[in-house]
């Protein structure tokens, strides 16, 4: 489709009553339970659709669109094909409006109501789209105005599955464009020694080049939210940052990051049985070449992969290592506190 003949289509959308209007005539009370803050500022909108990039003609996947604002954004950019995931049938109606609209301009919706953690996003875009994960990105973008309550968990289902090219990444570097509250973007992005560096910053900057774009005051949404919002765009590595696998990578981060305010060897030294901890935690700083007195949070992802990389080769030496299970030694201690703390979520 040439630029005019897009131009066109997007002119050709029928009227459609306002948003505020749509949420007042179907009684669309939102609920607290689905995280349902809604954006009718068109301009914010417009301005997340512009930072996932060019989408015409492109496949694009939003994740919970609600009444449409973003919806109708993203197909004002006049992708070829939109496919919506919303739990809330209520909405339905209204999707089904947009559809009917966006029909008329040529391109498809497809609408899906069910939880986009139990989708199964191998079957959602055309293999022909492809592209290699060394070359240009395919033209598939993945947007959402993500509900609180899921987006971690989401994120992190999504990571893993760019780490094993599965589902949208099975067709190569597909770009996602998220929302999450404030402090989570923050955490996402973090650099080694910023305030904010955790466990998920190390996950998401293994995989992918995570960018906080901007952040929108919980103010303009319907209702407020507690707390602002991030918008962070993911471009996954054409090379990861590591080459163990999601859970292994997974695994060191986490115990590296078990006491956030500790010097790391504290940390690493959680991988090994009590008898040797003090020994291996040392050797295993000596062949990674990490400098046991670095807090967790003054590590970078390459120092992450470093010690899981010296971690494996030791237990290849000792396989007497290879069952040793930390939190189950904890459990079996009762030693409640550390048990938490290791077992916390990605909010460390
Ligand atoms: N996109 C709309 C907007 O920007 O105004 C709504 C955003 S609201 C923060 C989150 C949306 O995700 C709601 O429509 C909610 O019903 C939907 N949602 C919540 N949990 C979901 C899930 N597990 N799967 C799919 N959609 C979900």
């Amino acid at each position: 489709m040439s630029a005019s003949t897009t131009k066109m289509a997007a002119l050709r959308l029928p009227p459609l009553p306002t948003i505020a209007d749509i949420i007042r005539t179907h009684k669309l009370s939102a609920r607290k339970s689905l995280s349902q803050n809604f954006l009718l500022n068109e301009r914010i909108t417009d301005k997340i659709v512009k930072k996932a990039g060019d989408l015409t003609g492109s496949y694009v996947l939003e994740v919970g669109p609600g009444p449409g604002a973003l919806t109708r954004s993203i197909m004002r950019q006049n992708p070829k094909k939109l496919i919506l995931v919303e739990k809330d049938h209520r909405f339905l109606p209204t999707l089904n409006m947009l559809q009917e609209a966006f029909e008329l301009t040529g391109s498809k919706i497809d609408i899906i109501i069910n939880d986009i953690l139990k989708v199964q996003m191998d079957a959602l875009f055309p293999k022909e789209i492809a592209e290699d994960w060394n070359d240009k990105r395919p033209r598939i973008f993945i947007i959402g105005n993500l509900p609180f309550s899921v987006s971690t968990h989401l994120i992190i289902k999504w990571l893993k599955a760019i780490s094993e090219h599965k589902g949208p990444w099975s067709l190569g570097r597909s770009k996602m464009t998220l929302t999450f509250q404030k402090e989570v973007a923050e955490r996402l992005v973090a650099p080694e020694y910023g305030v904010q560096r955790c466990r998920l910053s190390v996950m998401a900057q293994a995989w992918t080049f995570p960018n906080h774009q901007f952040t929108i005051p919980g103010r303009v949404f319907v209702p407020k939210p507690d707390v602002d919002v991030g918008v962070v765009s993911f471009v996954p590595l054409m090379t990861p940052q590591t080459k163990h696998s999601f859970d292994f990578f997974e695994l060191i981060t986490r115990h590296v990051f078990s006491f956030r305010q500790k010097y790391c060897i504290r940390c690493i030294e959680t991988l090994f049985p009590l008898y040797c901890r003090k020994e291996m935690g040392e050797t295993l700083c000596k062949i990674a070449d990490i400098d046991p007195t670095l807090k967790p949070t003054q590590l970078s992802v390459s120092d992450v992969d470093k010690i899981a990389t010296a971690y494996e080769f030791l237990l290849q030496k000792h396989t007497e290592l290879q069952t040793y299970d930390y939190r189950a030694s904890r459990r079996l201690l009762h030693d409640k506190y550390l048990d938490e703390v290791t077992i916390s979520d990605y909010r460390d």
